[in-house]
């Protein structure tokens, strides 16, 4: 009888979210972790101590009723869950694979102090995953706006990532037409072109801009906002507003002496060929990767991660190492993701900064050469700062050298439009409340303003000015 006796809801272990084995997902491409069975999501959510004064909450960047939808989920009303969510939220199915939950919500669950919390992000990607096998009533939208002319108020939105989504997701229902015009040939940002389909199945960003589309969104598809059409192109055209959410785009590299010889891929191009063009499906999508025997990715960030375990997937490589300058306290990669690239056999090398990238005589990369570093006193950025090892100079054999340092403003938009106030490093400056920039009508928001974030800090942006933009065409209407 003892035996089924429940200890009490803070004593309760976690329920672990079941994942494919590391020897046989390095060998296909779907997702890694499996997601709860409704049985499972229940038994998680019940361990929530449902705080009077919920802490997660705060640490949600768009304030989800996190307490509300998991009690819900616990009562089995898993609609309602979803309903709760969505209040906040239009990207759950997204969020709940890929939002730093361990430095967001969770790390406020009061059940973190026993290192225990609750995951938020495993029950809010259980009931996203539920909705979408269980489809029902869809979103209420307001009457379509009409302009005095009797024609649809449309807004411009530059840019198909969580930030521009989101914003016509919210104008939509408002009764708005927005219209998305996008620089790919495919919808998503980052989410298609960026995170591998090992982390988030391209259909799920594909539900999401076919629900858009439903609600009716317009999107352009391989239109450059800045070349095809300026921002006054667009007033010209007719648009009420414009939403700049063309991301950051631009990569960082090492500066350093062999980056352009062959056999160096920016992870940008490493990732959009794999992810968006599909090159993981070769020969069946025309996008050869040529990838070596020994793949060295440089950076340890979530791009870092992403590049070495998608390189980890490809057929021919042998050994896939992370070249790192400091020690694995600061990589700034999810922890979990860290955990599974370690697990799927790549090799960390940590404290160890590359100095030069080594030809071949055909001009193909054969190794490259690094110096050992160690840590002195904490930088700007608070983190210790690394100092090379007199001396230390060594090569590693490598035929692929990935630098995943991270990526800045694209100024195809921002580098002509008088009047537009950017930042040092290129962003546009906007005010945070609201999105403004400095061009009356003009909004932006997610990582063209803050630089690389997150897609909840992307999504919050876009909620912000979606509501922004109404205000300021009732404004301008009165
Ligand atoms: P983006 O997603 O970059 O979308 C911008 C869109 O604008 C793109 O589709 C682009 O093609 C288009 N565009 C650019 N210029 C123009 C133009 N001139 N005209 C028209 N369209 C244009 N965040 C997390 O929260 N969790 C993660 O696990 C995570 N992993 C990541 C992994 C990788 C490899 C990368 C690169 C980023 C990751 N991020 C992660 C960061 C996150 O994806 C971004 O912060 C988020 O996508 C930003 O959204 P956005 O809408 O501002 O921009």
């Amino acid at each position: 009888m003892a035996e089924n006796v429940k200890p009490p809801r803070g004593k309760r272990p976690r329920i672990p979210m079941k994942e494919q084995e590391a020897s046989a997902r390095i060998r296909n491409f779907s997702e890694v972790p499996l997601g709860y069975t409704p049985e499972e999501a229940v038994e998680e959510a019940d361990r929530c101590l449902q705080c009077k004064n919920p802490t997660c909450i705060s640490g949600c960047p768009v304030n989800i009723n996190i307490k509300e939808f998991i009690g819900q989920i616990v009562s089995g009303d898993f609609r309602a869950a979803i309903t709760t969510i969505k209040r906040d939220s239009s990207l759950p199915a997204v969020c709940g694979r890929v939002c730093p939950q361990e430095e967001q919500c969770e790390l406020k669950c009061v059940m973190k102090k026993t290192n225990n919390p609750i995951n938020i992000g495993g029950l809010e990607r259980f009931v996203a995953d539920w909705e979408a096998a269980n489809p029902g009533a869809e979103a209420v939208l307001a009457e379509k706006k009409k302009d005095k002319a009797g024609k649809p108020v449309k807004i411009a939105i530059a840019g198909a990532g969580p930030a521009g989504l989101t914003v016509a997701g919210d104008l939509a229902k408002m009764g708005y037409t927005p219209v998305i015009f996008e620089a790919m040939h495919i919808a998503g940002g980052v989410l298609i072109y960026g995170i591998p389909e090992f982390r988030l199945p391209k259909v799920i960003v594909q539900r999401e801009v076919d629900y858009l589309k439903r609600i009716g969104t317009e999107f352009h598809l391989n239109v450059v906002i800045g070349k095809s059409y300026t921002l006054d192109d667009l007033k010209q055209m007719g648009f009420k507003a414009v939403f700049v959410g063309v991301g950051a785009g631009t990569p960082m590299f090492l500066g350093i002496p062999g980056e352009n010889l062959k056999g160096v891929y920016s992870s940008n191009e490493f990732l959009t060929r794999i992810n968006a063009m599909k090159g993981f499906l070769f020969p069946e999508y025309d996008t050869p990767v040529k990838i070596g025997r020994r793949v060295a990715v440089v950076g340890a960030g979530n791009v870092a991660m992403d590049s070495a375990r998608w390189s980890k997937r490809l057929a021919g490589v042998e050994e896939v190492s992370i070249i790192y300058r400091r020690s694995e306290a600061e990589m700034p990669a999810r922890i979990e993701e860290i955990h599974r690239a370690k697990e799927e056999g790549v090799v960390f090398r940590l404290l160890t900064n590359p100095v030069e990238i080594l030809a071949d005589d055909k001009g193909w990369v054969r190794a490259v050469k690094c110096v050992r570093m160690e840590l002195g006193e904490p930088d700007s950025s608070g983190r210790r700062k690394p100092v090379v090892v007199p001396g230390s100079e060594f090569e590693i054999g490598v035929d692929t050298v990935i630098p995943a340092l991270g990526t800045k403003a694209n100024r195809l938009l921002t580098s002509d439009v008088p009047g537009l106030k950017l930042t040092q490093w290129g962003n546009i400056e906007i005010n945070e409340a609201t999105g403004e920039t400095s061009l009356p009508g003009v909004f932006a928001g997610g990582d063209i303003t803050t630089g690389s974030a997150t897609v909840i800090a992307a999504m919050g942006a876009g909620r912000k000015a979606a509501k922004a933009i109404d205000d300021y065409l009732q404004k301008v209407d009165s």
